[in-house]
């Protein structure tokens, strides 16, 4: 029991797992984030593009072999279906240069993986009907070998368990399937044919955990901010990219809030540099933690973050304003409220052109907040709204 949890705490370390949700992450990938899921879709799509790319060139080559050693009514029966899985391939491919996509990646990765399995089923039932010998026999061996490429080919990509386990079972199943014992002779060959498969995929497992693993890191590091936890600028641009084609495309409304907090550079001046950091992180954890799922938190500059709101029109912004009034930005050093000047800009009821005018309007409105003496929010045809709400319930009005 001791010698089992000493190699459970060797494969979390080797992995770099410290949090409980550093092991979710691995297990599922419900809790990925915007630029993990956009960043791992490409890295798959491109993979896809380059096995396939291969598998559509190698696999009608190799009928050469099989015309130098195999029967001519079975090597042309295979070139036949050959062409047909290099075509396959060649469409995998040609979608695969698409623009990326967590579920096209996804779809694309099983296609390809599951022409190679019908390929061998296939192959197999024209093997079969000959009786082959020597060389022959040989080749025709190899053939068996197709679905360990295939397990192969998962260790190059960075999957989360529940996805892995959707592709090798029915790789697993296939070959259990086609080894399956007909005699108690057969029984030592299919044990060991499944057994090295477990083998293999448990080595394909650690190799996909491991990659998906260091990616997680990677995007992490690059696309949230250390000190609040709030995306980057970088990856907060991509995302503002993305949700206003997104919108653009699908005619729905699409809302951002540029915050800038109130009289901060004060909190610095007079309580020091980490007084204004405990402040930053807590304002930011208060948004977060008042927004839905999918709306994204970005830390734009300094203190001023941009809140990214899909579908949301200049009402629900509103709405949202209002919730994060209510639960507050925390508190400043000298206990009174941390509030903030907000500036809304939808695209459809501003009728914006690209993401950028979108910011620039959202922080133009910002000022006028400032402007107009700070703690409240501005939206379209200079509509405002006080940060009475949040000073009424803190005052106990
Ligand atoms: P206003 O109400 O007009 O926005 O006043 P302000 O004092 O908030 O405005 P200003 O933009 O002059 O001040 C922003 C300050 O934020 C200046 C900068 O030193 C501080 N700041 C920026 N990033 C950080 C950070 O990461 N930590 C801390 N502690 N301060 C930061
Ligand atoms: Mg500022
Ligand atoms: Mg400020």
């Amino acid at each position: 029991m001791n010698y089992l949890i000493k190699m459970y705490i060797s494969l979390i370390e080797s992995l770099g797992i410290h949090t409980k949700d550093q092991l979710y992450e691995l297990f599922s990938t419900k809790q990925h984030g915007v630029p993990i899921s956009r960043h791992r879709a490409a890295v798959m799509q491109s993979r896809v593009f380059f096995f396939s790319v291969i598998f559509a060139l190698l696999v009608p080559a190799w009928s050469i072999i099989d015309i130098l050693y195999l029967p001519a009514e079975l090597w042309s029966e295979l070139l036949l279906i050959r062409l047909v899985a290099a075509l396959c391939f060649a469409v995998i491919a040609w979608q695969s240069r698409a623009e990326s996509g967590l579920l096209r990646a996804r779809i694309l990765l099983a296609a390809m993986l599951a022409i190679t399995p019908l390929f061998y089923l296939l192959s197999d039932r024209f093997i079969e009907d000959h009786q082959l010998t020597g060389a022959a026999l040989v080749l025709a061996e190899i053939y068996a070998l197709l679905p360990f490429v295939m397990v192969a080919g998962l260790t190059l990509f960075p999957l989360a368990i529940s996805e892995f386990l959707s592709y090798a079972l029915p790789i697993f199943f296939l070959v259990v399937y086609s080894v399956y014992p007909q005699t108690s002779a057969e029984i030592p060959e299919a044990a060991s044919t499944i057994w090295l498969l477990i083998l293999l995929l448990g080595v394909a497992l650690f190799a996909s955990m491991t990659q998906l693993r260091y990616m997680l890191s990677q995007v992490s590091h690059a696309s949230y901010d250390v000190l609040t936890g709030m995306l980057s600028r970088r990856a907060g641009i991509e995302i503002l990219e993305l949700q206003f084609r997104l919108a653009s495309m699908s005619e729905k409304p699409m809302s951002i809030l540029y915050f800038d907090l109130d009289n901060f550079k004060v909190i610095n001046d007079t309580y020091g540099h980490d007084a204004g950091d405990t402040v930053l992180r807590v304002a930011s954890q208060q948004i977060r933690d008042t927004v839905r799922k999918g709306d994204s938190v970005i830390r734009w500059g300094g203190e001023e973050f941009i809140v990214v709101l899909p579908t949301a029109d200049h009402k629900e912004a509103n709405d949202v304003i209002t919730r994060i009034m209510l639960a507050g930005l925390g508190d400043r050093p000298d206990g009174a409220p941390v509030t903030a000047s907000i500036g809304i800009a939808e695209i459809r009821q501003d009728r914006l052109k690209d993401w950028k005018s979108q910011v620039e309007l959202a922080d133009h409105r910002m000022y006028t907040a400032k402007s107009n003496g700070r703690a409240r929010c501005v939206g379209a045809g200079g509509h405002a709204m006080e940060w009475v709400v949040a000073l009424e319930e803190t005052s106990g009005f």
